[in-house]
């Protein structure tokens, strides 16, 4: 059997320039949209350029540079909008399921797990795939997400990070919800 082939594209959006990441397999083209946070037509025309299939719509967490474009993609794609159930007061849309710790999400041939990284904010995940991690705002390329908003909570963050984060393989590369990628590796050695 062959391994399946993951692409990633990067769209900065709005005005924090947060990544919204298009998440696709190359065979099925079924793709996953990772925090649409503004600029719905620039993700769209990504998308339909790409000609690939929005089945999901994952949020790393609920702030609104994070979840500004949902509904719009939603709209457009009847893609499922899923957000951990902590942070859905956040967001203020209704999703169409909840993450869970330590659940596979399918899209074709790929498999995502849900690591509850709360800190940042209550409801935070990160999504690991093969050798990669979309961190959201809980670990950037040389830093860690602010705990000091709303539902923010340095103790938990911390906790995420070493726990959950730092015990992922090295050569992890991540992929945050703001700036360029890095990997677990580089980001324990600050
Ligand atoms: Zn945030
Ligand atoms: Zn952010």
């Amino acid at each position: 059997m062959t391994e399946p082939k993951i692409k990633i594209e990067t769209i900065p959006v709005g005005s924090l320039g947060t990544n919204c990441y298009v998440v696709y397999d190359e065979e099925s083209k079924l793709a996953a949209v990772i925090d649409p946070g503004d600029e719905a037509e620039k993700i769209l025309a990504l998308v339909n350029s790409r000609q690939v299939t929005v089945k999901l719509i994952i949020h790393t967490h609920g702030h609104w540079d994070h979840t500004g474009a949902s509904e719009a993609l939603r709209r457009v794609t009847k893609a499922m909008i899923m957000i951990h159930q902590a942070d859905v007061d956040l967001a203020g849309f209704t999703p169409e399921a909840f993450l869970h710790d330590g659940e596979i999400i399918f899209l074709g041939p790929l498999e995502f797990k849900v690591l509850h990284t709360p800190g940042h904010t209550p409801g935070g995940i990160t999504l690991v795939g093969k050798g990669l991690a979309f961190t959201g705002d809980t670990l950037f390329n040389n830093g860690v997400g602010r705990s000091d908003f709303t539902g923010g909570n340095e103790t938990a963050l911390w906790q995420s990070i070493r726990q959950k984060l730092f015990t992922l393989p090295p050569e992890t590369v991540i992929y945050p919800g703001h700036g360029p990628s890095s990997t677990i590796g580089q980001e324990k050695k600050r």
